[in-house]
């Protein structure tokens, strides 16, 4: 399968390094310092005052988010990692060869571990376990240095892994560990015992009174409080969520108020779940244990925790976020004890942040947050270049959804494909060579031949990326087809399907299995869907709410676009309000736009209005679905320094809630119904895709205009009437045409872009209605029309123009397609004069060869200058000269045309021939044909002379 590639880009782990571990859990807040350490061998010879140096030697600093280590000294920077890393998990608890339970046996392990907890040295150190047991000496009454049994094993790692490894389930269920912990208790007789309900354990002999002076602190008489926001998650999915405050006193143990909270008496009834979020994160559930099961704890019969397990006790949201079994009300709240200070340390937390976590589940969610505009983005329809896309990569996004969802790490493997290499060109390319000293790339190649670059392979890359569940069960596989030329675009572009396709998932949990095997297809992935089932099966229940959200966004768009093609233009804009003069410059597909937004929620008749988000600078990219789909047909209407205001339908409310940071304004107006969402947009700047860019930097006059001037010219000569553009786009020739007098009397312009047309339709109405003026050029012009359709499909209203036009179209279309519209167009539309450019491939070289390609590429990726790129990330194909050459001598051939060769930018008898290359077709015979009546464009917009 891999034919002399690169390896996979992510191996499956087998055993981790302690460093990757690290990387883990703390990602980049895992912070390494190596620093050398020279041993001096002084101290042997004490008689030479000069100190002699001894081997260099590296000792590292690991900084982690709560404490940090210092290893020893080492040969090797990487030794000195590996061993700070080391002793960084040692003080976490974690032992990375636990998947080996061969070292020790547990239940040896269990008491040994527990009476360290509970002896004098555990008490005074700083572990975020032993702040409960000092905060159980402040307790009062028969509660006085009772340590509730549920927080033993889920704030000491070490306890939590000896748990883990005698039942794997207890990772989900911490209930488990309550039965389990009860079977090692009497091991620990004499030292230790439990309360009477079963629930605690304490110490039998008291610490000593210096030792208990020492932690505990003595400010009782007047007790400090504070007040710590956090979150009630009822049980029922009816109930809404809702903040409420913990008022914890300093001599309080935090947990018996919580406990009081959920309605029980002290902290032996809460169990704690596993931390949510973030790694350094002591955002935690509470709840508490079912009454059922507590009963049969303090009777000393240990049931099989599944019988309590009645679905209705489940609480669905609470489980589904922390991927713990929770039943009956919890409470979401950041408190805890630290590693760095006795003291408890707690962060509010509010409605805002737990829908944040609640959206960042589903992959255009993550987006969103990534985005940093949850109610503006959408994810993306395809990865395009790594410079136009803003946010987390659809890799770093992926990595973080299997994250979330306890699933192991997505597994790319990036597959190379040398046979697609072109045969190395003869003699006069030499080869790039990549500099040691750094990226630069260093071009071998005199000046004699104008700083060209060869072509250079076509090698190709495909990524397969495949998700185990955490027991590595194969649980969804992706393998795209299409090649792409650099490998990350490879990896992205499949990270992102699969996104896209979790995304329908999630859209619609209970979607048939066979839908979803479909829309499996044409993402070329393949899935198992019981332990699809398994895995996500509790968000069934939770995301309900995102089932109407695909609706809406489709009603949105379609409403918008019928109001732009319909309508006169002059009320074209009915819902959205366009203001500020037109300045030309406006954004076209492939285009970064920035803007700067605000959006509001507000009431009917705008009595209430609200800011849910805003962004003084939002950057996307237009055309690639980087953000919902009627901002982005608002914004293709606009120019720069225009503003606009338009009203949306009201996405799902959690999505709106994830975004307002003041909820409990939004709250009541969300309920009260009738709301919708008003944006007000300025669009600030837009930057050209890079083709444009460089037609326009490298040509004077710009690539695009020496076009128009080509075809001017042969208008002129043929003394045409008609004329016909065939994927007219934004119609930038058709403007030209406009501005200039020539002998026209009918312009067609046709494309299957809505939004091209739409620009068309606006860029062309003010100067038509120009002409009537006697001093406007084009008097002659009776009718200009645009059309809605396929030019790979006929339709008699273009039949037998004078002129028909095809700039930089046919690259846009599969190959194929391309073939077929050449066939088309001259057998059936048979025009007098067709022109055909498109850009010829041999000249890239000299464009990526110039600075300005350069500076958008990607510094760190030496493969881009080696391989020959296209000029757009919207080409299917570019053809070299020899290609193109065959496909118009052809077509000429088969339909009686004559065909010549010509170009603009460049020239033809040097080397590498014209920037653009265009064949001329001229009808050999008079087309007499009889067409049938075929109507199958749609007409967007007409003008005419007598209206
Ligand atoms: N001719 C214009 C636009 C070039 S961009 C110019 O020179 O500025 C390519 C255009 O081809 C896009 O607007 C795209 O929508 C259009 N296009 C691609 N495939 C098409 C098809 N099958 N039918 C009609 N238009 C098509
Ligand atoms: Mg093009």
């Amino acid at each position: 399968m891999e034919t002399g590639g690169p390896p996979a880009v992510v191996s499956k782990k087998t055993s981790l390094t302690p460093k990757a571990i690290i990387y883990q859990r703390f990602g980049e807040q895992a912070c390494y310092k190596v620093e050398e350490v020279q041993e001096s061998t002084q101290n042997e010879c004490p008689v030479l005052a000069i100190p002699q140096k001894g081997p260099c030697l590296y000792r590292c600093c690991l900084q982690l988010p709560e404490f940090s280590v210092v290893s020893e000294t080492f040969k090797k920077k990487k030794e000195a990692e590996q061993s700070a890393a080391e002793m960084a998990l040692e003080k976490l608890g974690i032992n990375p060869k636990t998947d080996n339970p061969a070292t020790q046996d547990p239940w040896d392990a269990l008491p040994a571990r527990l009476s360290y907890l509970f002896s004098n040295e555990f008490l005074s150190c700083l572990h975020p376990l032993s702040g409960h047991f000092r905060a159980a000496l402040q307790r009062k009454g028969h509660l006085y240095g009772l340590v509730p049994i549920s927080v033993l094993s889920v704030y000491d790692a070490k306890l939590g892994g000896l748990f883990k490894s005698i039942n794997p389930k207890v990772e989900s269920d911490p209930l488990l560990i309550m039965s389990l912990m009860l079977k090692v208790a009497p091991r620990l007789a004499g030292s230790v015992s439990t309360s009477e309900d079963q629930l605690s354990m304490q110490r039998e002999n008291p610490y000593p009174p210096e030792i208990i002076q020492t932690v505990v602190n003595q400010q009782s008489s007047s007790p400090e409080t504070i007040l710590i926001g956090a979150i009630r998650i009822p049980c029922s999915n009816e109930k809404t969520v809702e903040p409420l405050a913990l008022n914890v006193a300093s001599n309080d143990y935090y947990l018996d108020v919580i406990a009081q909270e959920l309605g029980f008496t002290d902290a032996s009834k809460v169990l704690v779940s596993r931390t949510i979020g973030k790694a350094s994160s002591e955002m935690r559930l509470y709840f508490c244990a079912p009454k059922s099961y507590l009963g049969d704890l303090s009777s000393g019969v240990l049931c099989s925790t599944e019988a309590v397990y009645s679905k209705e006790s489940l609480n669905k949201r609470a489980s589904y976020l922390s991927g713990h079994l929770i039943h009956g009300e919890a409470i979401l709240a950041s408190i805890g004890y630290k590693w760095k200070s006795a003291d408890l340390s707690f962060e509010d937390v509010s409605l805002h942040t737990y829908y944040r976590i609640l959206i960042g589940k589903i992959p255009s969610g993550l987006y969103k947050l990534s985005r940093d505009a949850v109610i503006a983005a959408e994810l993306p329809g395809e990865f395009t270049t790594r410079s136009n896309w803003r946010g987390s990569s659809p890799r770093d996004l992926l990595c973080t959804f299997c994250r979330q969802h306890r699933l192991s790490e997505p597994v790319f493997s990036a597959i190379s494909n040398p046979l697609e290499s072109l045969p190395e060109s003869s003699g006069s390319h030499k080869k790039l060579k990549v500099s040691e000293s750094g990226n630069q790339v260093i071009n071998e190649i005199g000046n004699d031949d104008g700083g060209r670059k060869p072509v250079g392979s076509r090698e190709t890359f495909r990524c397969e990326v495949k998700i185990f569940s955490r027991c590595q069960d194969l649980i969804i596989e992706c393998s795209p087809t299409k090649p792409f030329k650099k490998q990350n675009d490879a990896i992205q572009n499949a990270a992102l399907k699969v996104l896209s396709w979790l995304n329908k998932y999630f859209k619609k949990l209970d979607m048939p299995i066979q839908e979803l095997t479909s829309y499996g297809n044409v993402l070329d992935i393949k899935f198992d869907s019981e332990l699809l089932l398994r895995e996500f099966a509790l968000g069934i229940s939770v995301f309900t709410f995102w089932q109407s959200m695909g609706a809406q966004e489709g009603s949105v768009l379609e409403s918008i676009c019928i109001n732009q093609l319909n309508g006169k233009l002059g009320d074209q804009m009915r819902h959205i309000n366009i203001e500020g003069p037109d300045s030309g410059v406006s954004p076209s597909n492939g285009s970064l736009v920035c803007i700067v937004y605000s959006i509001y929620l507000v009431t009917e008749g705008e009595y209430m209005k609200e800011l849910i988000e805003s962004s003084e600078e939002f950057e996307f990219e237009i055309g690639s679905g980087s953000v919902i789909s009627c901002l982005e047909s608002v914004v293709t209407q606009m120019s720069v320094g225009q503003s606009a205001r338009f009203h949306m339908e009201l996405p799902p409310k959690e999505l709106i809630l994830a975004s307002a940071c003041d909820s409990s304004r939004i709250l009541p107006l969300l309920t009260s119904g009738g709301c919708s969402l008003e944006c007000s947009i300025t669009l600030l700047r837009v930057t050209e895709p890079l083709e444009d860019r460089m037609e326009q930097a490298l040509f004077t006059p710009p690539l695009s205009k020496q076009r128009v001037d080509y075809a001017l010219q042969q208008i002129k000569e043929s003394c045409a009437t008609s004329l016909v553009d065939f994927g007219c786009g934004s119609g930038s020739l058709l403007d030209s045409l406009l501005a200039l007098p020539t002998s026209l009397e009918k312009i067609v312009g046709v494309d299957i872009s809505q939004k091209g047309l739409a620009r068309a339709a606006k860029i062309l109405h003010p100067k038509l209605s120009a002409i009537s003026d006697a001093t406007a050029p084009s008097k002659v012009i009776q009718s200009v029309l645009l059309y809605f359709g396929s030019i790979t499909v006929f339709d008699s209203r273009l039949y037998g123009f004078d002129i028909g036009t095809c700039l930089e179209v046919i690259e846009h279309m599969e190959e194929d397609q391309a073939h077929l519209f050449g066939d088309m167009v001259l057998s059936s539309f048979c025009p007098r004069i067709l022109i055909v450019s498109t850009p010829n491939y041999e000249y890239n070289v000299i464009l990526q060869g110039s600075n300005l390609q350069s500076q958008e590429e990607d510094p760190d990726d030496k493969t881009q200058s080696q391989s020959c790129k296209f000029r757009n990330h919207d080409h299917k194909f570019e053809w070299t000269r020899e290609q193109f050459g065959r496909w118009a001598s052809d077509l000429a051939a088969r339909h009686n045309y004559s065909v010549e060769f010509s170009g603009v930018g460049g020239a033809a008898n040097t080397e590498p021939g014209f920037a653009s290359q265009i064949a001329l077709f001229r009808r050999e015979e008079e087309c007499l044909k009889n067409v049938d009546v075929t109507h199958n464009y749609e007409v967007i917009w007409e003008w005419s002379s007598n209206t």
